[in-house]
């Protein structure tokens, strides 16, 4: 390596041209005797002015400390020092100064190197600041470590730590989760996690727990911090108890929705869900019912006793009003006495729905008319309802509960303490309904009811069974037919009752003819209301042992009607009756929805194909293609088949030739009193249609 020869003159152009601002400095009197560009440029002074100035003008430090200063440099070798220097324009800026003593040519020079700490000053005095601006803060900041898999908190303020009740220590190091507990089912939760997963900023609320085990509902956010390279570095997270504001905002919503006295749904909601639910019953093709309710008595009441007990009492009927109602009705004040019902989603049909309603209004008449008492006073109060079936034509909410209003005046005008529907036909209906309902009370108790029966017959003619028709001798209406009070039954329950009653009769006609021809077997029609009950086959077996009959002589018809609900329950109350020994039929074959499909999952013997397919099927192709694919199915599973409404001859010769064995019909005999019935059978006439 070669050794340039570097002389003075080259230190010389280093001192000049380096970056550093550099002078040269005469410690027995602090006069600058070199200074470099870069100190000409950083103070503002040409390179001349410089050489003419001392250091006590650059250096804000006061003249005492100055002459110390130099006096230690001439003893010492240097040294490194923060000092204030002015500049030409009379800023002050903070330097790092950077001093070297030597001795030259017997006088003590200085070189003094200054580092310009504005920038760095600045920073730190930021940092410091937002440090302090993070500690101070009254919303909860964290920093979590970005880099580390588990985003452990490095950094929570003071706001944070009150908020939830953890010290700075508890809560260092650890990921934010402990704050939930195990409440870990948060969609807020679902939401964060995305965010961090994507490493976007997000911004959720949580129910958060403090470290008493109080909840909160806490307003989150999280950003992440990137480095120079994109990379995440950091997580800042900020936190706002807003337990407050959300307290605060269902209080105003109370307050806009829910009448204050009562706490029903006001006005206001009602109409709103009224209107939801009216979108909804129409896109189900379903009815529901609104009945407005008026206090018959409440004025004299509240003029007589005081508004005290006025609202004493509306809110006992608020109370009594919600317990008669079903999971998604709404029951509501809408202002003074006037209450109202939501009834949703009763029936498809509108008659039915209005008949529906009419149940659940009464079960309310009932519960506002039960004896009340308040403090010393004893009332009975007795409210007027109109009602109105929805949806009906294009009428609004406001129209609907309007239309009930009118029908609430109605009731009044009919003597109080009524329901009144708003639509004329519906109130027709209701009050046919109702009208039929006590009659048939009657009917039972004063035995108007008859059992019919029509015979089940072999292709031969051979009669082995009947199926038991109820009929009503009905004072002055003479004999009415069973769809005329079936349904009505169906709906108020007296089916059960009613099905009892004629399950007797039939066992007993049974037992008559035991003896005639190996005994015959008759067939009930049990309805689906009447099926559900728990203790049925209980029911039905001590019936049979009652009367004291083997219990394969009877028949069960039911329909697909039973298995709507719940098929699997169905399904086990026709295995508990078929192992009384009953045998069980499915009735109105093909006018369900699913039939072949499960039938292998019911235990039956036999099948009931409908009318409606045997009346056309000598002559329809289709209907003839139904019935034999019903054969068919029923051939291949061993059940016997029954046709239905077998009328004439045609219908006989069809279904023979196509292996149909069982019949039932008015070619082979109506529907007769069991009386009639028993003669028949027990004489057997020569002109028997198929003899
Ligand atoms: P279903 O079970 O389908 O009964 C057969 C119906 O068809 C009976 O009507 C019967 O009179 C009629 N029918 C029989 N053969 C012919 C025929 O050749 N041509 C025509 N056009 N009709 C025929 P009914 O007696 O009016 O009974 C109607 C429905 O009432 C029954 O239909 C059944 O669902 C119900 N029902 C009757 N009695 C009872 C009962 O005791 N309990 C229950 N729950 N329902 C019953
Ligand atoms: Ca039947
Ligand atoms: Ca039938």
């Amino acid at each position: 390596m070669q050794i340039l020869p570097i002389g003075d003159q080259v230190f010389r152009q280093f001192f000049d041209s380096s970056p550093t601002v550099a002078l040269v400095v005469d410690l027995a009197d602090g006069k600058i005797v070199a200074a470099n560009a870069a100190a000409a440029a950083f103070y503002g002074w040409t390179s001349e002015q410089l050489l003419s100035m001392t250091m006590a003008q650059i250096n804000t430090m006061p003249p005492e400390g100055m002459a110390n200063l130099l006096s230690h440099l001439r003893q010492a070798d240097g040294g490194l020092f923060y000092f204030r220097h002015r500049l030409a324009s009379g800023e002050i800026v903070d330097v790092e100064s950077s001093n070297t003593a030597t001795l030259v040519n017997g006088q003590r020079l200085c070189l003094v190197l200054v580092h310009d700490l504005t920038d760095q000053k600045r920073a730190e005095e930021s940092l410091w600041l937002a440090r302090r601006a993070m500690d101070a803060s009254a919303t909860g900041l964290t920093i979590a470590d970005g880099r580390h898999p588990d985003l452990p908190l490095i950094y929570a303020n003071p706001a944070f730590l009150q908020m939830t009740g953890y010290t700075r220590e508890e809560v260092h190091g650890r990921n934010c989760r402990f704050l939930q507990n195990d409440d870990r089912n948060q969609p807020g939760l679902e939401t964060l996690r995305s965010a961090l997963k994507a490493g976007k900023a997000c911004e959720v609320t949580l129910r958060n727990y403090r470290k008493d085990g109080r909840a909160f509902w806490n307003e989150i956010t999280i950003a992440p911090v990137f480095d120079a390279a994109g990379m995440i570095t950091h997580y800042i997270g900020t936190q706002k108890d807003i337990s407050d504001r959300k307290a605060a905002e269902a209080h105003v919503e109370r307050l806009a929705y829910f009448d204050s006295l009562t706490e029903l749904p006001n006005r206001r909601l009602f109409l709103d869900r009224l209107n939801n639910n009216l979108g909804w019953s129409i896109r189900n093709n379903t009815h529901g019912v609104v009945a407005v309710l008026d206090l018959d008595n409440f004025k004299n009441l509240n003029d007589a006793e005081g508004p005290e007990m006025g609202d004493l009492l509306l809110r006992e009927i608020a109370t009594r009003l919600q317990s008669c109602l079903r999971e998604g009705d709404t029951a509501a004040r809408l202002g003074g006495d006037e209450f109202a019902v939501l009834l949703a989603n009763l029936s498809a049909d509108a008659a039915t729905a209005a008949q529906f309603g009419r149940a659940i209004v009464e079960r309310i008449s009932k519960a506002i008319g039960a004896p009340l008492t308040l403090g010393c006073i004893k009332q009975q109060m007795t409210a007027s309802i109109g009602a109105v079936v929805f949806p009906t034509g294009k009428a609004s909410p406001v129209e609907l509960l309007q239309k009930a209003d009118t029908a609430v005046y109605r009731a009044k005008a009919a003597g109080r303490n009524a329901l009144a529907y708003f639509e004329p036909a519906m109130q027709e209906h209701v009050q046919h309904r109702v009208k039929i309902e006590r009659e048939l009370r009657g009917a039972l108790e004063s035995g108007e009811l008859r059992m019919f029966l029509q015979p089940q017959v072999l292709a031969n003619g051979t009669t082995i069974g009947a199926e038991a028709l109820i009929r009503w001798q009905h004072p002055s209406k003479g004999l009415v037919p069973p769809l005329d009070f079936i349904p009505v039954a169906e709906e108020t329950g007296l089916i059960v009752t009613i099905g009892e009653w004629i399950f007797r009769q039939a066992c007993q006609t049974v037992k008559r003819l035991e003896t005639w021809n190996n005994g015959l077997r008759i067939a009930i029609n049990v309805s689906p209301r009447q099926f559900r009950m728990a203790d049925f086959p209980a029911r039905m077996a001590a019936i049979i042992q009652e009367v004291g009959i083997k219990p394969h002589q009877v028949a069960m018809e039911v329909t697909e009607a039973v298995f709507f609900d719940n098929l699997s329950h169905a399904v086990a109350t026709m295995n508990e009756l078929k192992s009384l020994g009953v045998r069980l039929s499915l009735d109105d074959f093909g006018t369900g929805y699913s039939s072949l499909s499960y039938l292998q999952k019911l235990p039956i013997a036999e099948l009931k194909i409908d009318r409606s397919f045997i009346k056309d099927a000598p002559t329809n192709p289709n209907d003839a293609a139904l019935v034999e694919a019903i054969l068919a199915v029923a051939r291949q599973r061993q059940l016997d088949v029954v046709a239905e409404g077998v009328e004439t001859v045609k219908h006989v010769e069809f279904l023979k030739s196509r292996g149909c064995r069982l019949f039932q019909g008015y070619y082979f005999g109506r529907p007769v009193p069991v009386e009639e019935f028993v003669a028949a059978i027990e004489k057997p006439q020569a002109d028997s249609p198929a003899g």
